[in-house]
């Protein structure tokens, strides 16, 4: 592709977690060891923001305020090990993800991730995704950069120059969260939220299948994700190719996100 440069992907319920599984089963135990007990939609409520910014957020949500730092930090400090004891667990790539790697390399196109888990969860994700298919050419967290991590735009900005790609709005942001989408439009990037895989729906890929209502429960998850200014849907990273193709002729022909 000619216009297409780059693809920004987002880590868990993306190319990793189906389900985005992780974060929600270690928000909830930390949660319940403090004596608080959140519901798995309070826990998903904020997803996609760095992880000591959504424990203050589902705090904030139960105080009605924002709790002290030094609430936070206890909290913060428990997550941590309770986060790693789990990660490589839920770090299975999710299916079809190799695959599209494979042809964006063919078509020249780069990709680079971004995610709310600090340095060292990012490290342990990417050790045990690199050898099953997914291996970006710049994976970026929070911590990289001074501003922080979603909604803000800065580790799309990082990305670009790490990557040497320009314009913004020859990139592609594909994440499964409405912070992922904000976050791309923040950019000033094209945005595909990822439906099926994600944690809008938040399944595993066997819980999936046994499922009644498919479709029912995928337009409640897309129309959450187009709320928040999402460009296209797709049930799956591995669907993303013909939107790409989209995008590349909407780019040839002017248009932009
Ligand atoms: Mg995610």
């Amino acid at each position: 592709m000619k216009h297409v440069t780059a693809v920004v992907f987002d880590l868990a319920g993306t190319v990793v977690d189906h389900g985005s599984r992780a974060p929600v089963a270690t928000l909830q135990s930390v949660f319940e060891a403090a004596g608080i007990p959140v519901s798995i939609e309070e826990a998903r409520a904020d997803m996609g923001i760095a992880k000591r910014e959504h424990i203050a957020a589902i705090l904030s949500r139960r105080l009605g305020h924002r709790a002290p730092d030094s609430e936070i930090d206890r909290l913060y400090a428990d997550f941590i090990p309770r986060q790693f004891s789990c990660l490589r667990q839920y770090s299975d790539v999710i299916e079809g993800v190799p695959e599209l790697m494979a042809q964006l390399k063919t078509r020249g196109i780069l990709a680079a991730s971004t995610t709310g888990y600090t340095r060292p969860m990012l490290e342990v994700l990417l050790e045990h995704a690199g050898p099953q298919g997914f291996q970006p050419d710049i994976a970026l967290c929070p911590d990289d950069v001074p501003g922080g991590g979603r909604p803000a735009p800065w580790m799309c900005y990082l990305a670009a120059i790490c990557l040497k790609v320009s314009p913004l709005w020859s990139m592609v942001k594909i994440g499964d969260t409405q912070n992922d989408i904000v976050e791309g439009r923040n950019a000033g990037m094209w945005t595909i939220g990822i439906t099926r895989t994600g944690n809008e729906v938040g399944l595993t890929a066997a819980e999936w299948e046994a499922l009644p209502d498919k479709a029912g429960v995928l337009e409640r998850a897309g129309m959450r994700l187009r709320n928040a200014g999402a460009h296209y849907l797709a049930g799956s990273a591995a669907e993303c190719l013909p939107l790409l193709e989209d995008i590349e002729q909407r780019l040839a022909a002017g248009e932009r996100p």
